[in-house]
């Protein structure tokens, strides 16, 4: 057995994001993630989320470096012999694009990474379910960097694989989480021909079940939990915001959100929230404790209720199941839109003015719900602060005035504050349902 071995002094943990898209990307990057995970066109689990092409691939990676940031790419299919041909070409090419790392899980292409890729770093997925020490050691062997601890894992055997290992270990704080061992799971694939083993997962662990005796075919006895049905494998969404401080005393090399299919805010209210939760923690470790605009943030955006998942779940009073018993998601705001990275200069109509007795600024918004005169906007910092402004005067891109907003357009409005392209706007939902 390893023996207690790791003396590491602890690094920064580094804060990654999911980039599923090149424009999520760069959200990611300017809420404060220090690195991103992306997936190219193929390869990658998550088949529903856009995904990055090629092109896109060595653009987030330009965008990255420019940035001093990083850019992993998700290698994690678990791969037929027939994806095997088309990979030692896309491997060559995420070598010619010197990503920072590849995600991987499938033995047989780690043996193609290094062969093809062989100095891009290897991380290993959460897919191979790393639950001990040993393993650690094993996957160190075939050349692994980093590895994704399983999140199967209790708190004490996290720290106790810490303790015997020097391999950095990642960690996921936040989320969506499967019931079934992570990514190890054929519910979709028997019930809908979609294998999340793919990056196709129908999400049946979410459905709603009945209960039918044998003697009685056709006739389903509700197992009702509410009146919407019974969600018995429909797991909470981990949210450790509350324990970073644990984790970080642990010396995780990294801490990672869950979520390349999910939108910008989403992105931006974890990215951030995480983001100074570690930077605080970092600046001041006894003095740490977490915010409560971290946690508003965080149920801000569209989730279940929240858990503490198998790493914490027996300290947790409040929620001592895993399973959420409803399917009903809670979410305080809503995605108002984005700053548009078209300046407004380029439209034709009034440029500047007085608002309020303040010089105002034209913004041009991407708008993606329906938005009435008098909506309450929040136009989000990346430190954590937010800009208020109340929506009543506003135009499309011709210079009419509008007393409404339809998702999926484009208007400018005047400003008494500075903005800046992908910045993301929230408002408060109005009938909103907080049930964590
Ligand atoms: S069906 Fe549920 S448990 Fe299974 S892979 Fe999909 S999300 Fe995970």
């Amino acid at each position: 057995m390893p023996s207690q071995i790791n003396s590491m002094k602890p690094l920064k943990p580094e804060l990654l994001a999911p980039g599923g898209s090149l424009d999520k990307c760069r959200i990611a990057f300017l809420y404060g993630a220090d690195a991103v995970y992306v997936g190219g066109k193929d390869f990658s689990l998550r088949a529903f989320a856009r995904n990055l092409d090629d092109e896109e691939l060595a653009m987030a990676r330009y965008m990255a470096r420019a940035l001093g940031r990083k850019l992993y790419v998700t290698v994690n299919v678990f791969a037929s012999d027939a994806d095997l041909h088309a990979l030692p070409k896309y491997l060559r090419y995420l070598a010619d694009i010197e990503v920072d790392g590849l995600i991987v899980s499938d033995p047989g292409i780690i043996l193609l990474a290094r062969r093809f890729a062989p100095h891009i770093p290897l991380h290993l997925s959460t897919q191979a379910n790393t639950t001990n020490a040993l393993s650690t050691l094993f996957w160190k062997e075939q050349g692994i960097a980093r590895i994704n601890a399983a999140r199967e894992l209790t708190f004490e055997q996290l720290a106790a694989i810490r303790r015997q290992t020097d391999v950095p270990l990642e960690v996921f704080v936040h989320g969506a989480m499967c019931i079934s061992y992570s990514g190890r799971c054929l519910l979709s694939a028997f019930l809908n021909d979609r294998s999340a083993n793919r990056g196709l997962c129908t999400q049946p662990c979410r459905w709603s079940y009945g209960l039918v005796e044998e003697k009685r075919p056709g006739q389903v006895f509700p197992i009702t939990e509410d009146a919407r049905g019974s969600y018995i494998f429909n797991a909470k969404d981990l949210c450790l915001i509350n324990e970073l401080g644990r984790l970080m005393q642990l010396g995780i090399s990294a801490f990672k959100i869950e979520g390349r299919m999910k939108g910008a805010l989403y992105l931006a209210g974890t990215v951030r929230a995480y983001r100074q939760a570690i930077d605080q923690y970092w600046q001041n470790p006894e003095n740490y404790e977490a915010e409560q605009s971290w946690r508003e943030d965080l149920d801000a955006i569209s989730h279940r209720p929240y858990t503490l998942g198998l790493l914490f779940s027996h300290n947790e009073a409040s929620h001592p199941s895993d399973i959420s018993s409803t399917g009903v998601l809670c979410q305080s705001h809503t995605l108002a839109g984005l700053v548009h990275h078209l300046p407004a200069r380029e439209f034709p109509g009034p440029q500047t003015g007085t608002f309020n007795g303040t010089p105002d600024k034209w913004t041009t918004m991407a708008v993606r719900s329906p938005l009435q005169k008098g909506a309450l906007l929040e136009f989000l910092n990346s430190d954590g602060t937010n800009l208020l402004h109340r929506l009543d005067r506003f135009e499309d891109i011709n210079g009419r005035p509008l007393a409404t907003a339809h998702p999926n357009t484009v208007i400018r409005l005047p400003l008494p504050f500075e903005t800046h392209p992908f910045q993301v706007i929230r408002t408060r939902k109005q009938n909103r349902l907080i049930t964590s």
